[in-house]
């Protein structure tokens, strides 16, 4: 191997059954699955499926990674998945494009000389390194910018290769086209695009060469798996989220994805004025990162709206994000949580007694994910109010444990939620009135909430659960493969 090349880390995936879906599927669904899992075994024979991305823990991809990898390999598939080498510059600009994908400027508007070099020379010796493993005839699935240049390499060595790129954005601007001016030269002529939605794929991009496939939760795990009311309201008692009776010993108890049983000890911090939401208090809960796109100050506002029309309304807030203080690789938190902080002082008594912000910990991930598992099963309305979401998976989420959510009508929450059937949609993400007058709806008629939770669930069901995402991957190998 070339001196400069660093082996590739190889990330170890368990294996997982796919009758675990039984208790949300019937039965007919698995056995197309496994019907399907045995003609794609037939079709690739020996042949590895490949996954390389950029990390092997933090985020959305890593961790369906890890569900969908698992599965594959319970199926008898030998899907594999390994993380590239990079230098800080290289990830700073490989930030830099992902911002550009998504219409902003990130750290900055422009490529300077000698970036586009840095990330070829990155990405030629992680190449030799990967080449080095993938047999001709393996398929390659090479994850988002980071990876985009492995493809020239990867198509040489006989693999078929595939571009799947998590993000981006419903129209075009300056950001987008300098983003795909950079990228075009190496994924031009991949055999298929992935993209979650239509409108993130380039104009360039082929039709017969694109591919749509929705992003899924895990069911199964720490944030989604189902909790009883009495688990629910222990976590929340013990994380100081709500105020109730305290905990029974050993009350707070959840499942690691392993199989091993845990229970959270951490608790939350939480800036409040006064007492924590009684147990029975209508929660209303936004759970997201503390970024400006996510708007948690708006939601603020929204909910002081509210109260100005509605005084009696008897619903608490809680913004619930990530500690800010935790090392995080999202430096705009802190100063975001500091914002939304400062004025929430500014809050009237009326309204600032009933907003709750709050830093879950993050030390333990299962146990953040807990917390954040019960807090949307508590919520009367969950709320994800951003002003632009590549797809949303609070919004899966919370639709999953079947909460009315209400959401902006904003990237792929509109490929999720049906507006008024399994979920209410925000036209104008910005307009405070809209959101007030929504939310009084959903609070004042519980009929509607439920009828809202119900359809919102069986939508998660059909369409964002792992099943259907393995089939659309089937989907995708066979007819690049055949
Ligand atoms: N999340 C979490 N703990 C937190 C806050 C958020 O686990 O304290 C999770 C949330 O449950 C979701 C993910 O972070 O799974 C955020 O994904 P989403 O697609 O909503 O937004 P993104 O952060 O990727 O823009």
């Amino acid at each position: 191997m070339n001196p400069g090349a660093k082996e590739l880390e190889e990330v170890y995936v368990g294996t997982r059954d796919l009758r675990q879906f039984l208790t949300v599927h019937d039965e007919a669904r698995i056995t197309e699955a496994l019907d399907r899992a045995q003609r794609l075994k037939d079709l690739i024979g020996d042949h590895t499926v490949w996954n390389v991305n950029s990390t092997a823990v933090g985020g959305g991809v890593a961790e369906m990674l890890q569900s969908m990898l698992a599965f594959s390999r319970g199926l008898g598939i030998d899907a594999r998945w390994l993380v590239i080498n990079g230098s800080p510059e290289f990830f700073q600009l490989t930030k830099r494009l992902h911002h550009w994908l998504h219409g902003e400027s990130g750290d900055d508007p422009e490529l300077h000389s000698m970036e586009r070099e840095l990330y070829e020379a990155t990405l030629r010796d992680n190449a030799v390194a990967l080449c080095s493993r993938v047999q001709p005839g393996d398929i390659v699935l090479l994850h988002d910018p980071q990876t985009a240049g492995l493809a020239s390499e990867l198509t040489r060595v006989g693999a078929h290769v595939v571009w799947r790129c998590h993000i981006g954005h419903d129209s075009s601007n300056a950001q987008t086209e300098l983003g795909w001016d950079f990228l075009r030269p190496y994924i031009n002529d991949v055999p298929a695009f992935v993209f979650s939605r239509r409108s993130y794929a380039p104009s360039w991009c082929a039709p017969d060469r694109l591919f749509v496939i929705p992003p899924s939760i895990d069911a199964f795990s720490a944030k989604n798996q189902e909790l009883d009311s009495s688990t629910v309201g222990s976590i929340l008692v013990h994380t100081g989220l709500i105020e109730g009776p305290m905990p029974v010993k050993g009350s707070c108890r959840f499942t690691r994805i392993d199989g091993t049983s845990s229970r959270v000890e951490r608790h939350a911090d939480v800036v409040r004025l006064g007492r924590a939401p009684l147990y029975d208090a209508p929660l209303i809960v936004q759970v997201s990162r503390w970024d400006p796109l996510k708007d948690m100050m708006g939601v603020m506002l929204g909910f002081e709206r509210m109260i100005e029309h509605t005084p009696d309304e008897k619903a608490e807030l809680v913004l619930a994000g990530p500690n800010v203080h935790s090392v995080s690789d999202d430096p705009e938190a802190p100063q975001v949580f500091e914002q939304v902080l400062s004025r929430w002082y500014e809050l009237p008594d009326a309204v600032r007694e009933r907003v709750h912000l709050v830093n879950l910990p993050t030390d333990d991930i299962d146990e953040n994910a807990a917390m954040v598992n019960a807090l949307q099963r508590h919520a009367a309305v969950v709320v994800q109010k951003s002003l632009q979401e590549g797809f949303g998976l609070t919004v899966t989420e919370a639709m999953w444990k079947g909460r009315p959510v209400m959401a902006s009508a904003v990237g792929g929450i509109v490929d999720q939620i049906e507006d008024g059937v399994s979920g209410c949609l925000l036209k104008d993400p910005q307009d405070l009135d809209e959101f007030a007058g929504v939310l009084e709806t959903l609070l004042s008629d519980s009929e509607l909430r439920r009828r809202i939770g119900t359809a919102a669930r069986e939508r998660v069901r059909e369409r964002f659960l792992g099943i259907r995402h393995l089939l659309d991957y089937a989907d995708l190998i066979e007819s690049i493969v055949s």
